[in-house]
């Protein structure tokens, strides 16, 4: 459909706006091509516009003139999201929020800042105080505090505190709603779940406030093993020392890290599977005394006695984990993507195996250790050597034959790469904040068609994209 962009630049004034269709065309991309399969889909994806407001009121006018013209808007923070969440399928406005990101005020145990501030920025005002944000996404550098909470899950830290979807990870949000005079709501509590991981579907986040914790020093320790098998039963048990403070406990399978982590080759041998981990300084005797008495374990790195020559270009460990693996792969070998997998609580590290000695070199181990709901275990995002999408759904299919749950890291909705089924709280609230479906169109399959049968096997397809391809 083609929007009236003149009107309704004529109703903003002078807000900040970019219509040069290569710079509109870029900012309206995110890291959807880790995907092949969004690679193929959200090639043609663009915003007419995009626009960049500098605080809330800017952000009511654009909202009330996208209204008005019934002109679809897609949040962005930094467009580090990977399954093309901030691509804006139907077109319209793309609504950069990164120019958003004061910090508003910093108390203990707290932080309350606008949406575009970046977690690396948050974390340096927060050390002026001794304290840092329990988690971030490994893309810290880049990443805004708004598009992790509208849509990431969780990251560096969650091995201590659990998911972004966790009570009190999330303190408070300040959320504005899509109607001809937009209103701001103060979420809090179980209202959180409203807007939390919504892919922006269901209001625009305007302020955040997020709970703080004792900022730490981390040291970077890489531990490495013969097997695979041995490596996760490590990493699974120094997860569970809960004395040992640590904010990271990554697995990864050989050949992955010496082939891989280009920088680290001096330091991790072919043929070994690694343990990350980062560890407070004070417990890094507690560490070092739990790892000697493991068989088989060799410390290959400690980042606080390395000399500076070393250290020198080194990413942190942070960087070789959660997505940061699959980036670091990539971009060896371009053939690689990904996929998501939850284990169960209870025999994960025997479903691995077998998986493992399944697949082989076609999806190399990755695990990250984290807490559920105060138990310690495994996510997964084993590297997928891809060929077809045919065999990447059978890859899938089989998991889930296995008994592993895989969040699909190749669908742009929100229900496809989670649970298959409606979230009904994010869908109520859609409709008291976004009555004509104007945020993020195509993201939120219970408003697009709410009769889609996740048993099909089919994919859900957004008439908007086909229309525009
Ligand atoms: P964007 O990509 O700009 O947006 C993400 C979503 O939020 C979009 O749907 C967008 O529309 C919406 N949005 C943005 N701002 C707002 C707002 N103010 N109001 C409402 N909606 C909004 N994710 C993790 O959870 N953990 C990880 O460890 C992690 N590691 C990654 C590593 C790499 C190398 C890459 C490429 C991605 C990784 N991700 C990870 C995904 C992503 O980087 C994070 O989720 C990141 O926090 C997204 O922030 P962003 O500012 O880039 O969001």
């Amino acid at each position: 459909r083609p929007y009236d962009i003149a009107a309704f630049r004529a109703l903003i004034g002078p807000i900040k706006c970019e219509d040069n269709p290569v710079l509109v065309k870029q900012k309206s991309r995110d890291f959807y091509w880790y995907s092949p399969v969004l690679k193929r889909q959200l090639e043609p994806v663009t915003a007419d516009l995009v626009v960049t407001p500098q605080d809330e009121r800017q952000v009511a006018t654009i909202l009330a003139a996208a209204h008005e013209l019934a002109i679809p808007v897609t949040a962005r923070g930094g467009g580090t999201g990977n399954y093309g969440q901030a691509m804006p399928l139907d077109g319209g406005v793309l609504l950069n929020l990164i120019e958003m990101n004061r910090i508003l005020a910093i108390a203990p145990g707290r932080v309350v800042c606008e949406p575009g501030a970046l977690l690396a920025d948050i974390d340096k005002a927060a050390a002026a105080s001794g304290q840092e944000l329990r988690m971030f996404p490994s893309t810290r550098a880049t990443a805004s505090i708004g598009g992790f909470i509208a849509g990431g899950s969780g990251g560096v830290g969650s091995i201590t505190w659990g998911g972004l979807r966790d009570f009190g990870n999330v303190l408070r949000l300040r959320v504005m709603t899509m109607e001809a005079s937009p209103r701001t709501l103060e979420l809090t509590g179980a209202d959180l779940h409203k807007a939390v991981h919504a892919y922006g579907t269901n209001g625009i986040i305007t302020e955040v406030e997020m709970p703080l914790t004792a900022a730490y020093d981390w040291v970077d320790v890489i531990v490495g093993f013969d097997s695979f098998d041995a490596a996760a039963a490590y990493g699974l048990a120094l997860g569970e020392q809960d004395g040992i403070l640590k904010k990271l406990v990554t697995v990864i399978a050989a050949p992955a890290p010496a082939r891989y982590f280009l920088r680290h080759r001096s330091i991790i041998p072919e043929g070994k599977s690694v343990v990350l981990a980062m560890v407070a300084p004070h417990a890094l005797d507690a560490f070092e005394a739990f790892t000697r008495p493991v068989k088989g374990a060799e410390l290959l790195f400690v980042s606080s006695r390395a000399p500076r020559e070393t250290l020198a270009g080194l990413p942190p460990n942070y960087e070789l984990a959660w997505n940061h693996t699959t980036l670091r792969a990539l971009r060896v070998d371009p053939k690689i993507t990904y996929l998501q997998v939850r284990y169960p609580e209870d025999g994960g590290l025997a479903m691995i195996r077998r998986i493992h000695e399944r697949f082989g070199d076609e999806a190399v181990g990755h695990l990250e250790i984290i807490r559920f709901n105060g138990r310690i275990g495994f996510a997964g995002l084993p590297l997928v050597r891809f060929t077809t999408e045919e065999r990447l759904q059978a890859l899938i299919d089989e998991h889930e034959a296995m008994g592993a749950m895989v969040f699909n890291p190749h669908r742009y909705t929100l229900e496809e790469g989670g649970m298959k089924q409606t979230d009904a709280t994010q869908l109520a609230f859609k409709r008291d904040t976004d009555p004509q479906g104007l945020l993020n169109p195509g993201k939120m399959i219970a408003w697009a068609d709410p009769d889609f049968d996740y048993a099909s096997g089919q994919n859900f397809l957004f008439p908007g994209l086909e229309a525009r391809a």
